[in-house]
């Protein structure tokens, strides 16, 4: 691939694009509530003299067909999340108890970048470039609802598709890695039945708190006794609920699990490891009723093909050099989005930009120490710096697409 010469000179498009992703940042939404965003996405698409096709409520695509070639689906999520900027940033969300913490506002932005500057360079590509915008990433609702509302026939069948995530890493720099970068994340709500009692008489009671108490510390056994060192799995109760009352033994408790594994065959693992360990200890409290799983906000593996990072990363490492491309260590966190590549059977990349402070992380790495002060995603300061992380977002996606469009 020869480097493109229309992405040296960005700088009157990233006007333009600082504008809108502050413009989001203001006015973030939740997730499935997207709408004032898609339609902005979509009135964007329709100023650069794209056809935007509306897929459900806030799902936005569009296709920019180019001649002959490969077709890439490049995707970024626009959700925000129930969280309350203490940013300080001048541009900081206007709504109460929402905010984009997590940096979707920044994929939208650099993916509308990207939209336009292919296809105001087509004499540089040749294929079909699939801009998605995706509603409600962070429950993993989203993606499956695209592919619910008809996306597999609204759109060319990509052969290949293409993701980015901000992350609390060094700005101008992004990571890259081929196999699992996100984890499997399964989270599960745990009912278990007991029989209430006065306080005072736990003789006749079956007190599923101590019974809870007791699946609590036995769940810590999945990791620590029956997952093989060096496999990656988490097993977080994040929250454990029974009673009101002091002296009323109450007759269930309930606990919300969460799960994060690398490995499908892992995964299943844990599940079924949660649900014996369960179910045995419920039998040894002498439970009257059966437990029940609720399973809830499943994400799947994000598992990168090798043979799609290798050109990617290369892609990447041609435009921007070494020292910008380096090796990602794969995240805890998760992410929907390879439901889409799933769906069509095609093969993936997911790599991350770095967004924040690079001389802390300088100065960190000099003095041979790990950042920890640096706010991560989700947080109430989580503020990415515009620049560079948008510039170098938009021309990742580029430049992505291009060592498949780029002939
Ligand atoms: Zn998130
Ligand atoms: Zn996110």
């Amino acid at each position: 691939m020869t480097t493109p010469e229309f992405l040296d000179n960005i700088d009157s498009q990233l006007e333009w694009q600082r504008d809108l992703y502050k413009h989001l940042h203001q006015h973030p939404e939740l997730s499935l509530d997207e709408h004032e965003t898609a339609e902005r996405i979509g009135s964007e698409l329709t100023g650069l003299g794209l056809d935007v096709k509306r897929i459900g409520n806030t799902g936005r695509v569009t296709v920019i067909e180019n001649g002959d070639g490969p077709t890439v689906l490049a995707r970024a999520d626009i959700d925000a999340l129930p969280v309350t900027e203490d940013t300080g940033l001048d541009y900081a969300s206007t709504v109460d108890g929402v905010m984009h913490a997590c940096g979707h506002d920044m994929h939208a932005t650099a993916l509308l970048g990207a939209a336009r500057l292919l296809n105001e360079n087509r004499n540089s590509c040749s294929g079909t470039y699939i801009a998605l915008f995706q509603p409600a990433e962070e429950n993993a609702a989203g993606a499956k609802a695209m592919i619910d509302d008809g996306l597999t026939t609204a759109i060319p069948k990509p052969d290949v598709a293409l993701a980015q995530h901000v992350m609390p890493m060094p700005a101008g720099r992004i990571f890259t890695a081929s196999g699992p970068v996100m984890s499997a994340g399964d989270s599960v709500k745990i009912t278990v039945f007991g029989r209430g009692a006065h306080g005072s008489m736990p003789h006749l009671s079956v007190d599923p708190v101590v019974l809870a108490a007791s699946i609590v510390l036995r769940l810590q056994t999945i990791v620590s006794r029956e997952t093989e060192p060096g496999e990656f799995a988490v097993v977080t109760v994040g929250a454990s609920n029974a009673g009101s009352k002091s002296n009323i033994i109450p007759d269930r408790a309930e606990l919300l699990l969460n799960v994060r594994t690398y490995d499908t065959a892992v995964r299943q693992r844990v599940i079924d490891s949660i649900e014996r360990i369960v179910r045995g200890e419920c039998e040894a409290a002498g439970s009257p009723k059966e437990p029940t799983f609720e399973y809830f906000d499943q994400f799947p593996l994000t598992d990168n093909s090798e043979a799609v990072n290798d050109t990617v990363t290369e892609a990447l490492t041609d435009y921007f050099g070494a020292e910008v491309v380096q090796e990602a260590t794969p995240a805890t966190a998760s992410e929907d989005f390879s439901e889409l590549p799933n769906t069509f059977g095609i093969p993936y990349a997911y790599w991350f930009v770095g967004s924040f402070d690079a001389e802390k992380y300088r100065a960190a790495e000099e003095a041979g120490t790990v950042l920890t002060d640096v706010p991560a995603n989700h947080s109430p300061f989580f503020a990415p710096e515009i620049d560079p992380a948008l510039e170098i977002a938009t021309k990742a996606q580029v430049v992505g697409a291009l060592a498949y469009l780029g002939g």
